[in-house]
């Protein structure tokens, strides 16, 4: 496995980065998860895009042009030989001091690493996962700007924690006035009467990328769509809900906090939903 450092490719036993690294001392830093279907970066100018608003809103200064950046993602996919897999760039803000100040950071820092991806297993599309709400807490989804993808996921670790505890696949996070955000890792959809819902983002929602391409479909196939806030009793009450995200795909909720949520199983709008996106996903990107 190659490991782009830098600017340089390197083996995974030789992908260090030094300890006054400020995206290990403080998760002062930006990230991305992007996918490889068929050799083809899905999405990847989104991807992009979303990685440099969020550099320019921190003040990060990224080393690469956006081409550059491309052509890195490109080649590293190249030297491992990857046709289908996961993405994970990061740009940190590099080595400097035990200040918090970043202008003690002199350049950001670089890592592409590609790996096969863990998924769910393929019942889990057809049967729903079961999932929890996470109540607010000191660190909410709308504190920070949530269209930063920031390296900063304490929250969403607490949230995962919370999930594992309580034996299910993800929970649902609320923000700071009770509205339901996103999951750990994950946007958010209810499905009522036929009309598919997710929450705006300035509720404190990441702006996913395969959010933004379920939106899309939802366009395309002539479902109606609505961003706008809603509680936890419209997600109980809904026919359908599901979660979207660059890993998990498209996938079924089946119960939430011990309500079983339609007929308990992948309802019919997910389930044309996925396969649709699954169809788009090998021809919409970067060869
Ligand atoms: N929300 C959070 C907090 C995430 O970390 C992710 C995954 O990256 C998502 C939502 C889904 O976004 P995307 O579809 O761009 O992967």
């Amino acid at each position: 496995q190659w490991i782009y450092l830098n600017g340089e490719y390197v083996t995974k036993e030789n992908a260090k980065i030094s300890v006054f690294d400020h995206g290990f001392l403080y998760g002062d830093g930006i990230f991305e998860g992007i996918r490889i279907y068929d050799g083809n970066i899905f999405r990847c100018k989104e991807h992009l895009d979303r990685l440099y608003d969020s550099a320019k809103s921190i003040m990060l200064d990224i080393p690469l042009s956006y081409g550059e950046m491309q052509d890195a993602l490109v080649e590293t996919i190249r030297k491992n030989g990857m046709r289908n897999g996961y993405i994970r760039l990061v740009v940190s803000r590099g080595p400097g001091n035990l200040g918090l100040d970043p202008t003690r950071c002199p350049a950001a820092f670089v890592v592409i690493i590609v790996e096969e991806l863990a998924i769910y297993p393929e019942e889990a599309y057809r049967e729903g996962l079961r999932s929890v709400s996470v109540s607010p807490r000191r660190n909410l989804p709308d504190a920070l700007n949530p269209k930063i993808k920031s390296l900063n996921y304490l929250n969403n670790i607490l949230v995962k924690i919370q999930s594992n505890l309580a034996g299910v696949g993800e929970a649902i996070m609320l923000n700071s006035q009770g509205f339901v955000a996103e999951g750990s890792s994950d946007n958010i959809f209810i499905v009522k009467r036929g009309v598919v819902y997710t929450p705006p983002c300035y509720i404190g929602a990441l702006e996913g990328i395969t959010r933004g391409a379920i939106i899309d479909l939802c366009d395309r196939l002539g479902y109606k769509l609505k961003e706008e806030p809603f509680t936890l009793h419209d997600v109980y009450t809904a026919d359908e809900a599901f979660f979207t995200g660059t890993a998990a795909e498209v996938i079924a909720v089946r119960e939430v906090d011990g309500r079983v949520i339609g007929q308990g199983q992948a309802g019919p709008i997910t389930t044309h939903l996925l396969q649709e996106f699954r169809k788009i996903v090998t021809v919409e990107g970067v060869k």
